[in-house]
């Protein structure tokens, strides 16, 4: 598959890589590693992702302000990074060859070809993986991408997908060039005073049910208005909400400014998230999953994720 992927990339001649809305670290370092790689190739690619206001904590990653959010006019080559559903891609399907380059076990496998591997621990595994089987030269800037997305979605080499692959694999990153502390300090040491505010409201929002075995908070416009806070700066706080001792399952609310409602879960044990998350049909992971609802009852949704979840 991969010469396959290969071939299709070289008859192209206007390649489009893009990644799903409200794009987390796995979805721009893995489409921005990728850029990197073609660009060191004298091969040009468009970088596309529909959110117009990209998470600014990735502006470190080379490439990162050639993302565009509206759509070329040619486009006969799309490659779809870490992205488990088309529609979440904001694109009309048109007459491109789609390639598919994901990790979620949600995948529906939309593309023409699709690279789907459920036990990859980030997409940019995936995508490294496939480099270095075709021999291609990785430079330190498409390392430092697929490095950052990496730590990003392993929590820091913390999440249960966690093995001796991983390591592995980030081992090779850094021979390729990739600088851990350069990529760690720009991920963890920039957050805006908004943000901590924006924790703190969210925390007095927080209720626990079910002898503390479930946490839920919420996130409303009202409130990114009163700290400053940006919309990618509430992606932290379901994970936070779920690291409290007691929590099993973290349900995160956040208002989004079209009044639509977007839902996080986040397990620690033993609920697959990615099951409730199908049932409302968003996806995502066994601990990491989310959906969008139109639903403005959230003590009645709320109810409805809990039934789901099987905790009783
Ligand atoms: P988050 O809650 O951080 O937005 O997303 C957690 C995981 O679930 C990510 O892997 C993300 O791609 C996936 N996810 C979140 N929302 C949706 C959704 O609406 N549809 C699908 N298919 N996956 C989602
Ligand atoms: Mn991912």
């Amino acid at each position: 598959m991969f010469k396959e992927i290969w071939q299709e990339i070289e008859n192209a001649k206007h390649i489009v890589l893009a990644s799903h809305k409200n794009p987390d670290g796995d979805a721009l370092g893995s489409s921005l590693g990728f850029y990197n790689v073609l660009k060191s190739l004298g091969k040009n690619a468009y970088v596309f992702n529909v959110t117009k206001q990209l998470p600014p904590k990735f502006d470190f990653l080379e490439g990162f302000s050639k993302i565009k959010s509206n759509f070329p006019l040619k486009c006969d080559l799309l490659i779809s990074f870490d992205c488990g559903h088309f529609d979440r891609l904001g694109i009309d399907r048109r007459d491109f060859t789609l390639i598919n380059i994901d990790h979620h076990k949600s995948n529906t496998l939309f593309g023409d070809i699709n690279l789907v591997d459920t036990l990859a621990a980030s997409s940019s595994a995936v995508v490294f993986e496939m480099l270095n089987s075709l021999n291609i030269k990785i430079g330190r800037d498409a390392a430092n991408c697929f490095y950052a997305a990496l730590v990003e979605d392993t929590g820091f080499f913390s999440y249960e997908s966690v093995n001796k692959e991983v390591f592995d694999i980030a081992s090779k990153m850094v021979d390729a060039g990739a600088d851990p502390f350069f990529v760690a300090k720009n991920l963890r040491e920039r957050n805006s005073l908004g943000r901590m505010r924006l924790t703190s409201l969210f925390i007095d929002s927080l209720k626990l049910y079910k002898n503390g075995t479930i946490a839920c908070g919420r996130v409303t416009q009202e409130m990114f208005k009163k700290t400053g806070a940006l919309r990618s700066d509430a992606e932290h706080l379901c994970n936070l909400a779920r690291s409290l001792a007691t929590v099993e399952l973290s349900i995160l609310y956040i208002e989004e400014s079209n009044g639509r409602i977007k839902v996080s879960l986040r397990s620690k044990n033993f609920i697959d998230v990615s099951k409730i998350a199908l049932k409302f049909n968003g996806g995502g992971h066994k601990r990491s999953a989310g959906f969008e609802t139109d639903e403005k009852d959230l003590y009645l949704l709320t109810r409805k994720i809990i039934r789901e979840s099987g905790i009783l």
